[in-house]
C-alpha cells in the first residue's frame, strides 16, 4: 500500500498531522500499536486524568463547599467504580470520536507495531498476526513518551504505580506518596486526596512545580498544604518497595543528613516522561539523536531525508497541544506551505484546584538573562465575580518588556486559570502590549477582569486595589 504520508503514532500530534494532510489533499495513514487512537493523551493522560480530576472536585465540593453558599447537601458517598465508569466512558467517546475523523477523512487506522524498514518504508507487525508492508513519500515519526521510572524501582502498577495505575486504582489509598512535584503528581495526587488519601510528596529539587514561575510555585505550594498535602522538598528516594501489601519508600535530604522511612498503601513516581522510540529502527538508519531525542530541523525533518518527527519524541514541552499545533505545522510544510509553531507563546496549564496557567517567560528566566522587566499583579481576592463565587484564591501576574510594555509573560494561579490564559497567549501571538490588555473592554463581572487590573498594575493603575 502506498500513502504520500504514514504517521506512526496516534495521539495528539500524529492524528491530527494525518488529518490535517488529509485536508490539504495527501494519502495518509496512521499506525498505532494500540487497540484505539488518540495516544497518550485520550488514552492514558490528559482525558482521564481530567475526568477524575473533575469528578473528585464534584466530591470535594459538595463535602465541604457548598453549604456557605446555601446548598445543602447530606455527606457525600463516593461510588469510585461510577467515578471510573465515567471516566472510561469519556475516554471511550474521545478515542471514538478520533477513529470517526479518520473515516470522514478517509485515513487509513493501522492498528500494530511499527519499524522503519528503509526511507520511504514502514513494516507494520499486525497485534492479529497480519503483518504490513506501507511504503510512504513521507515518514513521520510520532511515537511520543513513556513514563520515566527510577532506576531499582519496579513499577507493578498496583502498589507502585505511574501515572497509568494511578488512574485506575481499585479503591482509595489511605494513604499515598507521589515521588515527583510535577504536574501530574499533583494532579493525580490532588485526586486521590479530594477522594479520601493522605498524600505525602517526595521532592528530589527545594521547589515544587520545576520550570514554572516560583512566586506561582510557592503560593501554590501553601494551597496544597491548606488541602492537606504534606512535602518532603529536598529529598531524594533512596528505596522504594512492597512491604506487607503496602509500600515503605527511605527518603533522604539531598543537602545530606538522617535518612526517613514512610510507609503507605501506594506509591505513584510521578518523576517525569521520556521521549519513546524503542524497537523503530531510528539507530540503524543513523536518525540523528540526543538524549533520546529525536533531533529535527525547523521543519520538522531528522537527519535522514524523508523522515520526519513531532511531539514528545521532540524537543519541547510534552504538551498535546504543542504535539497538535507541531502536526498542523508539518503536515502545511509538507503540502508546500508555511507551517510554523511559536515555541513563546505555549500555554501551560495544572488542572489542580485551583488550576495554574502561564505562558511565555517566567520570572527566573527574565532575571538569568538580565532583562529589563515590569511586573502586574491582582489577586481575585479583590475581583467581584471571585468573591460571588467565594473562589478567591489566587492571583495574576503579567511581566512585560520594561522598555516596549510587550507582554512576555502571563501567570494565573486560580479557579478556570486554565480558560484565563488564553487572552495572554492571543495577545502575545500577536506581539501586543500590556496597555493593549489594559485598554481591552473586559465584561463585568467576570474573573478575567482581573486579568486586566494586572495588565493595569504593570503601568501602576489597577483600579480595583
Ligand atoms: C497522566 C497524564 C496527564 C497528562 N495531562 C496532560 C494535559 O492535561 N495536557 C497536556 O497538554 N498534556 C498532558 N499530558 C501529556 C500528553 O499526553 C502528551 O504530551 C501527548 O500525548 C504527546 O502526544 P504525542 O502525539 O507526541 O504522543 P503520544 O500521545 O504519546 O502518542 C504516541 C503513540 O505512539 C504509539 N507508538 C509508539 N511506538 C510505536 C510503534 N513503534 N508503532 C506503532 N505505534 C507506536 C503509542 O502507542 C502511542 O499511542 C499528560 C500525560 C500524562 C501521562
Amino acid at each position: 500500500m502506498s500513502f504520500d504520508l504514514v504517521v506512526i503514532g496516534a495521539g495528539p500530534g500524529g492524528y491530527v498531522c494525518a488529518i490535517r494532510a488529509a485536508q490539504l489533499g495527501m494519502k495518509a495513514a496512521v499506525v498505532d500499536k494500540r487497540q484505539t487512537p488518540g495516544g497518550t493523551c485520550l488514552n492514558i493522560g490528559c482525558i482521564p486524568s481530567k475526568a477524575l480530576l473533575y469528578a473528585s472536585e464534584m466530591f470535594e465540593e459538595a463535602g465541604h463547599a457548598m453549604a456557605p453558599l446555601g446548598v445543602v447537601v447530606p455527606a457525600p458517598k463516593l461510588d469510585l467504580a461510577a467515578m471510573m465508569k465515567h471516566k472510561d466512558d469519556t475516554v471511550a467517546a474521545n478515542v471514538n470520536g478520533v477513529a470517526f475523523l479518520f473515516k470522514k477523512n478517509k485515513i487509513d487506522w493501522v492498528q500494530g507495531e511499527a519499524r522503519i524498514a528503509a526511507p520511504g518504508k514502514v513494516a507494520v507487525k499486525g497485534a492479529d498476526g497480519n503483518d504490513k508492508a506501507l511504503e510512504a513519500k513521507a515518514i513521520v515519526i510520532a511515537t511520543g513518551s513513556e513514563v520515566a521510572r527510577l532506576p531499582g524501582v519496579e513499577i507493578d502498577e498496583k502498589t507502585i504505580v505511574s501515572s497509568t495505575g494511578a488512574l485506575s486504582l481499585p479503591g482509595v489509598p489511605k494513604k499515598l506518596i507521589v515521588v515527583g512535584a510535577g504536574i501530574i503528581g499533583l494532579e493525580l495526587g490532588s485526586v486521590w486526596r479530594r477522594l479520601g488519601a493522605e498524600v505525602t510528596v517526595i521532592e528530589f529539587l527545594d521547589r515544587i512545580l520545576p520550570g514554572m514561575d516560583g512566586e506561582v510555585a510557592r503560593q501554590f505550594q501553601r494551597m496544597l498544604q491548606k488541602q492537606g498535602f504534606a512535602f518532603h522538598l529536598g529529598h531524594k528516594v533512596t528505596k522504594i518497595e512492597t512491604s506487607g501489601g503496602g509500600v515503605k519508600a527511605v527518603i533522604e535530604p539531598t543537602a545530606g543528613g538522617e535518612a526517613k522511612a514512610l510507609e503507605a498503601d501506594v506509591a505513584l513516581i510521578a518523576i517525569g516522561r521520556r521521549p519513546f522510540t524503542e524497537n523503530l529502527g531510528l539507530q540503524a538508519l543513523g536518525v540523528a539523536m540526543d538524549g533520546g531525542q529525536v533531533v529535527v530541523d525547523a521543519h520538522f525533518a531528522t537527519s535522514v531525508p524523508g523522515l520526519y518527527a513531532i511531539g514528545d519524541v521532540i524537543h519541547g514541552p510534552m504538551l498535546a497541544h504543542k504535539a497538535e499545533d507541531e502536526g498542523v505545522a508539518l503536515a502545511e510544510i509538507l503540502a508546500g506551505q508555511a507551517g510554523h509553531v511559536n515555541y513563546d507563546a505555549i500555554p501551560n496549564v495544572v488542572y489542580t484546584n485551583p488550576e495554574i496557567a502561564a505562558v511565555g517567560k517566567t520570572e527566573e528566566e527574565l532575571k538569568a538573562v538580565g532583562a529589563a522587566y515590569k511586573v502586574g499583579r491582582f489577586p481575585f481576592t479583590a475581583n467581584g465575580r471571585a468573591r460571588a463565587m467565594r473562589k478567591t484564591e489566587g492571583f495574576v501576574k503579567l511581566l512585560a518588556d520594561a522598555a516596549t510594555d510587550r507582554l512576555i509573560g502571563a501567570h494565573v494561579v486560580g479557579f478556570g486559570a486554565g480558560e484565563m490564559i488564553h487572552e495572554a497567549v492571543v495577545l502575545m501571538e500577536f506581539g501586543g502590549s500590556a496597555e493593549d490588555l489594559a485598554r481591552t473592554c473586559h465584561a463585568h463581572p467576570t474573573l478575567s477582569e482581573a486579568v486586566k487590573e494586572a495588565a493595569m498594575a504593570v503601568d501602576g493603575r489597577a483600579i480595583h486595589i
